[in-house]
């Protein structure tokens, strides 16, 4: 049986953190699916279509990973893919009891599901898509923090908010 994880967020933007996190991932499963999640009444910065074209730019030479959207459940969407974990990342005490709360509830909706944790690497705790966004939207010079194959150009387009 394929070992697929699929590991979701908001990814607005995708940042270095969530990369690594991926790319560290990698030796673990046969396939990672980037879900990307979205509520059709929720506003989000940029656009869902852009947001999955940079992650696919990112993993072009990955054949591992794929990238998909989502509106719903994340554990909906495990069984319509056939995964069995779902993959996050974890930096902070904050992030462990957000976190512990989702991936027990998840497991209680599908107990064939095991939620996998990896801990951010140290450079990495301080980022977040939330911290990006905002220099994005002053302005100014997120690139370290954003994947190196990314044009930064393309980030200072109108965004959805506007
Ligand atoms: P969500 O809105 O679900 O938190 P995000 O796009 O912010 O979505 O994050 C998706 C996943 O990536 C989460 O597991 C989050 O903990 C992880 N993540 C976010 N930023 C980093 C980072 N800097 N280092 C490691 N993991 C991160």
């Amino acid at each position: 049986m394929k070992r697929i994880a699929v590991f979701p967020g908001s990814f607005d933007p995708f940042t270095v953190g969530h990369e690594s996190i991926i790319r560290r991932a990698l030796p673990m499963f046969d396939e990672i699916i980037i879900m990307i999640g979205y509520n059709s009444n929720k506003r989000s910065y940029y656009p869902l279509d852009k947001r999955k074209d940079w992650i696919k730019q990112v993993f072009q030479d990955v054949p591992q990973i794929k990238v998909g959207k989502f509106e719903g459940l994340t554990v909906d969407y495990c069984q319509k893919v056939h995964a069995r974990y779902i993959l996050r990342g974890l930096r902070t005490a904050a992030d462990f009891e957000y976190e512990r709360a989702i991936g027990q509830i998840n497991k209680k909706m599908n107990e064939d599901i095991e939620t996998v944790f990896l801990l951010t690497l140290p450079e990495h705790t301080a980022i977040s898509s939330t911290i990006v966004r905002d220099i994005l939207r002053h302005r100014g010079d997120a690139s370290q923090f954003l994947p190196a194959c990314f044009n930064i150009d393309e980030f200072y387009d109108e965004p959805d908010e506007f």
